[in-house]
């Protein structure tokens, strides 16, 4: 597996682990291989094809042009939220709505001061600079991003030992726009450079259907609106899902059913696939068992959890966890994880009586 892949001027690293790209999930909503054609041409390239986040969108149009009325260069950005939501393709329509170009880099693939230097010094006037996962920058890189972004200046030292001096030289002014998948750990000082912080939130499932709908006018797919509606039910909030989602089904309804995409099909293709109503996969399924049947509803510590699943307690944490949360399945208690009314239900059990 190759540890970054490069597609139309996007670089997209893999985690140190390799697990931004790597996952058998259907239902990961990190970018996976098997997206990046399908991403090449379902992103967005303006702000009336980015569908949902209207706050976030109304905003930016704000943004964008007060700032080339005043003819001056768009405050840094920083867009939160988990993977998959659209944080790349803000940064990418941002530059479109400018008609500047845009980088493209990710906080890991920085290691060196030299390289933020290199990438600085090659902008022009006005470019938007995007760096991804920009939370994992080094601490030696991300000082020398200071003051790039409130001087547009480069702190350079030349010499060594007693002669060596800092001379400072000018670079273009740009935009940065960062995204990131956890905001609290990005340090204060790199927070407070940005002039805005957008958090991105999940998608509602009309949203998502609206998502899904155009998606499958570009790959000239026919799709029902409850077929459309059926997906995004099942695609957890994220627009990256729903693409990935539909495109099974896709494959499904032009093998098993007659090419449409109705609201049966997409439901007995999605099942196929064991992806439920709620969109979780068997993997989340399992979890919630482990929950409500090995433990009882008992809370139960992350790490004995965690090898009940034979996983390591990070993946729960940040893989399984945020969505079973957000679904109000899990909860985390002082004494553990816990599993909801609503999970019992959901796996057609009887809630235990708690008191
Ligand atoms: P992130 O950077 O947050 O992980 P991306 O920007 O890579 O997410 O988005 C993943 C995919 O989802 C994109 O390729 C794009 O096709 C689709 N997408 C994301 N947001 C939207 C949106 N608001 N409208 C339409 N498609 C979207």
């Amino acid at each position: 597996m190759a540890n970054s892949i490069k597609l139309e001027g996007l670089v997209y690293e893999a985690a140190a682990d390799g697990s931004a790209l790597a996952s058998e999930r259907a239902v990961t909503p990190q970018l996976v291989e098997d997206d990046l054609a399908l991403d090449r041409s379902l992103r967005p390239k303006r702000l009336d094809d980015y569908l949902g986040q209207t706050k976030v969108k109304e905003s930016l149009t704000i943004l964008i042009e007060a700032a080339q009325k005043r003819n001056d260069v768009v405050d840094h950005i920083l867009f939160s939220g988990p993977p998959g939501l659209g944080k790349t393709t803000l940064a990418t329509v941002v530059a479109n709505e400018l008609g500047t170009s845009i980088r493209t880099t990710s906080g890991p693939a920085i290691a060196r001061t030299g390289d933020l230097a290199a990438i600085l010094t090659n902008l022009e006037e006005g470019d938007v600079l995007f760096i991804d996962e920009i939370h994992r920058l080094n601490r030696m890189v991300e000082e020398v991003l200071y003051p790039a972004l409130e001087d547009y200046a480069l702190d350079i030292v030349v010499g060594q030992g007693p002669a060596a001096r800092s001379i400072r030289i000018d670079i273009p002014r740009f935009t940065l726009v960062g995204a990131t998948t956890r905001t609290g750990l990005l340090t204060g000082p790199l927070r407070d450079r940005f002039g805005i912080v957008y958090r991105l939130q999940y998608y509602t499932p009309d949203e998502l259907a609206s998502i899904v709908k155009r998606s499958a006018a570009l790959l000239d797919v026919a799709v029902e609106e409850e077929g459309a509606l059926e997906i995004a039910r099942r695609s957890r909030g994220t627009p990256r899902l729903a693409n990935r989602l539909l495109k099974r089904v896709r494959d499904w309804t032009q093998v098993r059913g007659d090419g449409v995409i109705t609201e049966d099909a997409a439901a007995e293709a999605l099942t196929f696939f064991e992806i439920d109503d709620l969109g979780l996969d068997a993997l989340d399924n399992r979890v919630l068992e482990l929950l409500c049947v090995q433990f009882s509803g008992r809370p139960v510590g992350l790490t004995t959890l965690a090898s009940a699943l034979s996983d390591d307690p990070d993946t729960v944490e940040d893989v399984y966890e945020p969505f079973l949360m957000q679904q109000g399945l899990l909860v985390r208690t002082p004494k553990g994880r816990q599993a909801t009314d609503r999970a019992f239900e959901h796996l057609g059990l009887v809630p235990p009586e708690r008191d």
